[in-house]
């Protein structure tokens, strides 16, 4: 991965810049997250990006955390931001901080001013909107757009100093009030907000606005390109404006689609009301889109990363089908998981003709798909065995080729057993099933000449170990969970998770440490969860060996 990433329109154009000699040669991209929640698979999406593009050229990447609003962010967010770009395996040359620049931004300010093209206004927050006008009439010019010089410097040092109350005055940029392009009426640059922020404390009551901060830190860092989702296109002219105005290092705004994804939410607002009304267990829930919670749930990081190299760059929103993450994390387990028998619901089977006491070692494959070919691990082969409740049918349909009263089947790696009688208990289930199983049908040495159309999976009751699964599905039953209700909340999936306190494993399956991925032979890919404890692993389902959903969804 990474040499041979799809060219794609912004590739296109850094290409021609470098040719051109724009920029000095110099690629310089960066990652802004705003530190109020933790980051999701769209973010994922522009850190490939940012960072595989920059990579591409020879470039460098910075990570500036663009805290402007004191009131959502937090330092756990930083942290989880950092933890999570680092895991991605990408590495940002300088960190930086927007809070870092406020001294600098202020400077720009008085600046704007001194050249006439900024001014206090004293108008209400709802004057100043309706002042605005619409996108096909003009607005109406602010009485306080032509003070004079002198006020506006020592108005804007007094919002500085503390002196007025919240939305008393505003810093506006002096533009055109008749832009068809509304961000171009003279749009708020300070605003007066006393608030603690999460690195400068009280130090500022005033905060500058995302589009007076955003291009002019991209510009003190002199980032080359700078890469962000479409709804910024319409941002782009206040972007130029404000650093030619200044005069500053002329770093320019590239705008591509974000990535959408169906059966989720991905807006850090609504992630946090998930989180907030106990909807899911934290940021990391293995059924948020988080980047956390993709990584409990199983999801590697190279699938993350090929996943947004398949889904490419594009100028047109449009929405992909979660299927496609699912699909990129199954072929990466695919080669790295380590296979193992765990039995999900168990009955036993009883082996008639097999010594009493008795065991003996077989060998099962550990990856036969791994690139290196896993090696092999050793099965303990007894008289008594769980299997799988849904491997028996008492009366079987024609397609069913498991276990059933006469038929034969394969005990993975291991023998053929044929049903010979089963019993039932007092609520009439299952409870045991007797068969015969043929020596000479052992996997790899076989025979018999027995035809077994059906393999099924088993562990032994001498050594089983009880395990805790989770079986996680998706999030929302609806595919657009922010379409048609109120609430998107209502679309919650009531079956997203679903316990099985008791399953039975393999016993090498006690130890494994969080973060550890294996195939569950037969019924999907899983990993281990960090509420693991010693004598009792906790499993989650990462993903169903095959898209179960669609085919359910065409029925
Ligand atoms: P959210 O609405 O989820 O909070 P945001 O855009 O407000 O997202 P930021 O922290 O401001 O979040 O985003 C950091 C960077 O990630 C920005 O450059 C933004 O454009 C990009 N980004 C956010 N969401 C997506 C997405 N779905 N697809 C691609 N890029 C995204
Ligand atoms: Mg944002």
């Amino acid at each position: 991965m990474g040499k041979d990433k799809p060219s794609n329109f912004l590739f296109d154009i850094i290409s021609s810049d470098l040719k051109s000699g724009k920029h000095a040669g110099r690629v310089l991209t960066r990652f802004p997250p705003e530190p109020n929640g933790y980051l999701h698979i769209g973010h994922a999406k522009a850190i490939c990006l940012n960072f595989g593009l920059a990579e591409s050229f020879g470039g460098k990447t910075n990570l500036r955390f663009d805290d402007t609003n004191p009131v959502t962010e937090k330092t756990e967010y930083v942290e989880s931001i950092r933890n999570d770009i680092s895991w991605l395996g990408f590495g940002w040359a300088g960190e930086y901080y927007t809070s870092d620049y406020f001294e600098t931004l202020f400077s720009y300010a008085i600046q704007l001013i001194e050249k006439g093209l900024a001014y206090v206004d004293d108008s209400t927050p709802e004057e100043i909107a309706s002042g605005k006008g619409t996108p096909t009439e003009a607005g109406l010019p602010s009485p306080y757009r032509n003070r004079g010089i002198a006020e506006n410097l020592d108005l804007l040092q007094r919002m500085r100093k503390g002196e007025y109350k919240d939305g008393e005055k505003v810093l506006r940029a002096k533009i055109d009030m008749a832009s068809p392009n509304m961000h171009l009426r003279d749009p708020i640059v300070y605003r007066i907000k006393h608030a603690s922020h999460h690195r400068t404390g009280d130090e500022w009551c005033i905060y500058p606005m995302y589009d007076f901060a955003h291009g002019q830190s991209d510009s003190i860092e002199h980032i080359t390109h700078s890469i962000c989702t479409l709804e910024f296109e319409i941002h782009r002219p206040l972007y130029d404006w404000f650093i030619e105005s200044l005069e500053i290092y002329p770093s320019q705004q590239y705008e591509f689609a974000r990535l959408n994804l169906n059966y989720t939410v991905m807006s850090k607002r609504k992630l946090l009301e998930l989180v907030e009304g106990n909807h899911v267990s934290g940021w990391d829930d293995p059924r948020m889109p988080t980047i956390s919670g993709l990584r409990r749930r199983g999801y590697t990081p190279e699938s993350i990363r090929h996943f947004c190299d398949m889904v490419g760059v594009a100028r047109r929103e449009h929405v992909i089908d979660i299927g496609q993450l699912e699909f990129a994390i199954r072929e990466d387990l695919n080669i790295k998981a380590q296979r193992a028998m765990v039995v999900m619901d168990p009955i036993k089977l009883v082996i008639q003709n097999y010594p009493d006491g008795e065991t003996e070692s077989l060998q099962s494959e550990n990856n036969p798909n791994a690139e290196n070919k896993g090696g092999f691990r050793d099965l303990t082969f007894s008289k008594e065995l769980w299997i799988e409740r849904a491997d028996f049918m008492e009366t079987p349909s024609r397609k069913f080729h498991r276990l059933a009263p006469g038929q034969h089947v394969r005990l993975k790696s291991a023998f053929i057993v044929r049903c010979e009688s089963f019993s039932k208990n007092e609520k009439g289930e299952i409870s045991e099933v007797v068969c015969t199983y043929f020596p000479e049908s052992k996997s790899g040495s076989d025979t018999s000449g027995i035809k077994a159309k059906g393999v099924i999976h088993w562990v032994s009751t001498m050594q089983a170990i009880p395990v805790e699964i989770r079986l996680y599905d998706r999030l929302f039953r609806e595919e657009f969970p922010l379409k048609g209700t109120a609430d998107f909340k209502e679309s919650l999936n009531p079956d997203s998770l679903r316990i099985i306190e008791r399953a039975l494993a393999e016993p090498f399956l006690s130890q494994t440490r969080p973060g550890d991925h294996f195939q569950f032979l037969r019924t999907g890919y899983f990993c281990t969860d960090p509420d693991s404890v010693d004598g009792k692993p906790v499993f989650n389902r990462t993903v169903g060996l095959r898209d179960a959903w669609s085919r359910q969804q065409k029925q």
